[in-house]
């Protein structure tokens, strides 16, 4: 039988290695499965500009290895492995890895949310790079640039506007003739005057040269033909997936599978917390993110004293 751990924290993004360094002080001993894709979605990106306490800005895999060194320096334990299933149905909580199971008085779940990417040719030598996901994020490094925004949703139209801040011209570039975005949103958008639409257009290559991305092979799905744009900066916009599958349905979520928070970090199941973009629809911040992580370590910290 497994020893049974104070806590066991899944996922290591922001969120998950604030959890590891509060616990990791308050002395619960944590473990924490990081996933085989370890550091989370900011592994994908190059500049991170906006997270407090770095002026000059730092790489995103750095800040990652820093907020892991970090935790670990306390005493966070870290295996790079994936959580497969969970059985939150009796305590301790069972968690399976790699066949094995393990045992935990509490659970935290950092697991995150992954943009969904088009992965049309040419989009992973571009990831983070030229090809965004996130207009907070990145619409920065494109001041007086031309950029393009792909999808038709409230998010879509929401990045566009917010990308006229910085960028020369904001191309939005949808496969069909109608949006899903609310008619209030569409017609902000539509009627801005450095913002054009690109109706029936899917990108099917990304161009690039020496300094970056340079364009994209766009696509109209009704007939195959192709049409050439020029962009340094793309975003895509058409939605995120939070990795909740392996929970199967053992806590409570919403229909797109974000975990529902019960009393403040807590889930439905006492005991279970979540915390990062795996129940955050609106942020998705890795400032936002720590900050919730470090939520969640205080409320299993105080749950753990009172059970
Ligand atoms: C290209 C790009 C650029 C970005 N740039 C910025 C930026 O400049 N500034 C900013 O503030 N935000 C930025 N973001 C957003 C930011 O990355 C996220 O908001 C933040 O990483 C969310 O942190 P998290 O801890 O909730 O989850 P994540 O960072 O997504 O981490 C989740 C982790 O859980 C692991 N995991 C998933 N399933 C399992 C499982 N079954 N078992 C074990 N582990 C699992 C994953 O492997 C991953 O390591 C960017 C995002 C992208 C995609």
């Amino acid at each position: 039988m497994a020893d049974v751990r104070n806590v066991i924290i899944i996922g290591s993004g922001p969120a998950g290695y604030t959890a590891g360094l509060y616990t990791a002080r308050a002395m619960l001993e944590p473990l924490m499965f990081a996933g085989y894709a370890s550091g989370g979605q900011l592994m994908l990106t190059s500049d991170v500009e906006n997270f407090p306490g770095y002026p000059e800005g730092i790489a995103g895999p750095e800040m990652m290895l820093d907020l892991r060194k970090q935790a670990e320096r306390f005493g966070l334990e870290v295996e790079d492995k994936n959580v497969e299933k969970v059985d939150f149905s009796s305590r301790p909580f069972k968690i399976t890895v790699e066949g094995e199971e393990h045992l935990a008085k509490a659970v935290i779940i950092t697991t995150g949310a992954d943009a969904i990417w088009l992965d049309a040719e040419g989009e992973q030598e571009q990831k983070g790079k030229g090809v965004s996901t996130c207009a907070t994020c990145d619409g920065f490094f494109f001041r007086e640039q031309e950029v393009i925004v792909v999808g038709g949703g409230d998010s879509a139209m929401e990045e566009a506007h917010f990308l006229t801040r910085f960028a020369s011209k904001v191309t939005v570039v949808h496969r069909r003739e109608y949006f899903r975005a609310s008619r209030t949103m569409y017609d902000r958008v539509a009627a801005h005057p450095k913002i054009e639409i690109a109706l029936h257009r899917q990108v099917k290559r990304w161009l690039s040269d020496e300094s970056g991305l340079s364009g994209a092979i766009l696509e109209d799905p009704r007939d195959g033909s192709e049409h050439e744009i020029s962009c340094t900066g793309a975003f895509i916009a058409i939605g995120h997936k939070p990795n909740t599958p392996f929970l199967e349905g053992q806590v409570e979520t919403d229909d797109s599978g974000y975990i529902i928070h019960s009393e403040h970090t807590m889930t439905s199941i006492p005991g279970v917390f979540a915390a990062g973009d795996v129940v955050d629809t609106r942020y998705r911040q890795a400032i936002t993110a720590a900050g919730m992580g470090c939520q969640a370590a205080i409320d299993a910290e105080k749950w753990l004293e009172d059970n």
